[in-house]
Order: structure tokens, then C-alpha cells, then sequence
């Protein structure tokens, strides 16, 4: 993928998370570090998405340090991602957002567990990472303590990160996780107690969604 390609794609990304309500204002961030590199393309910081020239996308490297003086602040997040793209091979673009459900759910302190059955796209639950002050390298590592194979984790009293291998991966599980937290809120005020799915089927699941989608080839 060109450099061009990777500015204009965050820029598009951003503006989704905003049309499609997965964030407000100038809240979340998105970044991506392509494969063998140890830098990050990131959001600036406190920039609406609709006024960002792909131009002045900003780049980080894996300590979070600016690499680009001449251009915007990288977003105020940019421990978070960096540490978790350096320590988390599998991981090349993360998708912070303010999503209302997952922030509710995260403002109530609690994971998501897997009782509905898109869940298996994201992991065997949706973790909560231990509340930290923005920006600071404690909010990565608490992303970091409760991510391990899953594709996302709710941020406590904060929000929720989603990752991925690719900006449009780490979208679909940030949309996925903002469901997945408006089904939880909903059962959850219906006062039902619902089974959990078991592991079993979980890992059942996450090897048939490997599959679905219409046949290539
Ligand atoms: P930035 O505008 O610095 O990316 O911050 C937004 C945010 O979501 C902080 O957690
Ligand atoms: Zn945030």
C-alpha cells in the first residue's frame, strides 16, 4: 500500500467512525503501521476528521515519538497505539472509539461476555482494560493486560479499541463491538439472566466465521 494510500484511508476511516456514530466530536483515533516497519500512521490529535488533509497525517514511531516535526500533534493516544502495534505482531492498525453503547458498558465497568454469537469475531469476550488517564503509557498497558488473541477491549469509563491487520479490519470489529455492546446493554435491562455461550462453541464459531462470505475463485 502507498503512503498516499494509508493518509487518505485513515483520513476516510476517521470520517466514518463519525458519520456512522462510533465516535463524537473529535474523540478516538486511528492508526496503522505497515508490515516490517516500526513507525505508525496515526490521527492528529484534536482535528475534526472532516478537516484533516491526508497530507498532515502525522507519523509516530514505536515509542510514540513524533517522527514528523513539520506536521500536526499525533493524536494524544499515540502510547496506546504504538505500544500495542510494537508488542502485538498480529496487529498493523487499531480504532479507538467513543462508541454510546461500548461506553456505557465501560462506564458500568463491565466486559462483554459471550452471549450472543457474533461475539466469536471478536474473541471469546469483549475485555474491560483497568480504568488509566488518557494518553498516559498506563492506559496502553492496560489495553495491553486484557487484549491477548482478541480483536478488541473495552476501555473503562472511556471507550473501546479495536484491532486488526488492516484499518478496514480493525473498523468492522470497532462497529462490531459497538452491537455487541447495544445487544448486552439491551438484554441486560430486560433483567433475564442469559446463558453464556461455552468456550467450545466459541472456538466452534471462530473457526467457521474463517470461512464466511460469498466463495472466491
Ligand atoms: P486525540 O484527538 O488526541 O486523538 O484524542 C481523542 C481521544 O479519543 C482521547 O482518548
Ligand atoms: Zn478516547
Amino acid at each position: 500500500m502507498k503512503e498516499a494510500e494509508i493518509r487518505e484511508e485513515i483520513v476516510r476511516y476517521g470520517q466514518k467512525t463519525l458519520e456512522e456514530g462510533l465516535t463524537s466530536g473529535t474523540g478516538g483515533n486511528i492508526s496503522y503501521s505497515p508490515p516490517g516497519e516500526d513507525f505508525l500512521y496515526i490521527s492528529p490529535s484534536g482535528i475534526p476528521y472532516h478537516e484533516i488533509d491526508p497530507e498532515e497525517i502525522p507519523r509516530v514511531d514505536y515509542d510514540g515519538k513524533p517522527l514528523d516535526p513539520d506536521k500536526p500533534k499525533p493524536s494524544s493516544e499515540a502510547p496506546l497505539h504504538s505500544m500495542v502495534q510494537s508488542s502485538v505482531d498480529r496487529v498493523n492498525a487499531i480504532v479507538h472509539t467513543h462508541s454510546p453503547y461500548a461506553s456505557v458498558i465501560a462506564t458500568l465497568g463491565k466486559e462483554i461476555p459471550p452471549i450472543y454469537y457474533l461475539i466469536a469475531n471478536i474473541g471469546d469476550k469483549v475485555p474491560i482494560a483497568e480504568y488509566a488517564t488518557y494518553g498516559t503509557p498506563e492506559f496502553g498497558q492496560a489495553a495491553l493486560d486484557v487484549l491477548g488473541d482478541r480483536n478488541g477491549a473495552l476501555l473503562e469509563k472511556h471507550g473501546a479499541l479495536a484491532v486488526g491487520s488492516d484499518v478496514n479490519g480493525a473498523y468492522e470489529a470497532a462497529g462490531l463491538i459497538e452491537n455487541l455492546a447495544k445487544i448486552y446493554y439491551r438484554t441486560l435491562s430486560t433483567g433475564v439472566e442469559v446463558e453464556p455461550l461455552d468456550d467450545e462453541e466459541i472456538e466452534r464459531l471462530s473457526e467457521k466465521f474463517q470461512n464466511y462470505g460469498p466463495e472466491t475463485g
